[in-house]
């Protein structure tokens, strides 16, 4: 069986002004790696693309460690800890980032609100021309975030409910010009060029779609768009072959089966979803489970 853990930032502090960015630190992220080495084999993507049924039949432990969104962090903290301890993962980027050169969406929303409070947040999406929020809306925010507080939960709705992917990136993107310097966050935030293609060589690269939008939730030529630009983009740049992809937010409604069909179609052979599971037997290889890192042995949330 094959369990997966995913992760995102890896960095030695995570102190912000308001802090929104979590993570794991290079320390705790090698004491995990250690956990599971123990309690079973560390598979390396290769590995998995050569017998991906022999993996999920086995009756042994067999693990996959994931990255998503391409983060320069991840090469600098947890790539010489891999290496250390012998270990390969596999990491999803988007060509977005490197294509375009703009910062993605989810990215601008957690450093403005690790500089800016949630009200100052809101008071700015408030001030948009032509917006309203009303009680009804505020009930319905607070019953469907009910860990977070009001403020958040408001704001959290309205960025993934009340607005379109379109519009939440159009006004995420005028308050994020304010703050910062896309060309610098780009720089400081994202791998380089010359890191995708180290990781490319061992056969350590993914897509992650080329804007980190949610699939499900789009037409069907961005969906195919988003897995084919994002492959294309990558084997050019890389010289090798890509054919793994992680799908952003891989909530059951961005990753759909139709969302799965078209990234085979594009020639992917196995996709990951953030659905918690094992993998024992996959009714769809474009639809795996993954833990989050936080959920396995050694994570804040392992019980
Ligand atoms: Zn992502």
């Amino acid at each position: 069986m094959l369990t997966v853990s995913n992760y995102h930032y890896i960095r030695n502090n995570f102190d912000a002004k308001y802090p929104s960015i979590f993570g794991v630190t290079p320390l705790k992220f090698k004491e995990q790696l250690l956990l599971l080495k123990n309690e079973g084999d560390i598979i390396k993507p290769k590995e998995l693309l050569k017998d991906i049924d022999g993996i999920l039949q086995s009756s042994e432990n067999k693990f996959l460690i994931t990255f998503d969104d391409g983060l320069k962090e991840q090469f600098d903290f947890a790539v010489p800890i891999l290496d250390e301890l012998d270990i390969q993962a596999i990491f999803f980027v988007n060509s977005m980032n490197h294509q375009e050169k703009k910062v993605s969406t989810v990215h601008k929303i957690h450093l403005l609100r690790s500089i800016i409070s949630t009200s100052e947040f809101l008071e700015k999406i408030y001030n948009i021309d032509g917006f309203s929020f009303s009680n009804s809306e505020k009930d319905k925010a607070e019953a469907t975030y009910i860990y977070d507080d009001k403020n958040s939960a408001v704001l959290k709705y309205i960025l993934n409910f009340k607005l379109t992917f379109n519009q939440q990136e159009k006004i995420v993107k005028e308050l994020f010009d304010i703050y910062f310097n896309e060309d610098e966050v780009l720089s400081s935030l994202y791998m380089s060029e010359y890191n995708i293609k180290e990781l490319a060589k061992i056969n350590c690269l993914g897509s992650h779609t080329h804007s980190h939008c949610p699939l499900g939730l789009q037409t069907s030529d961005v969906i195919k768009f988003e897995l084919e630009n994002s492959k294309t983009f990558l084997q050019k740049l890389t010289n090798s072959n890509i054919d793994m992809v992680s799908y952003p937010y891989g909530t059951a409604e961005t990753c759909t089966n139709e969302v799965a069909a078209f990234a085979k179609e594009e020639g992917y052979q196995i996709g990951f979803t953030t659905k918690r599971g094992k993998n024992t037997f996959a009714e769809n290889q474009l639809l795996l489970n993954r833990f989050d890192c936080n959920d396995l042995p050694g994570g804040k949330n392992y019980r």
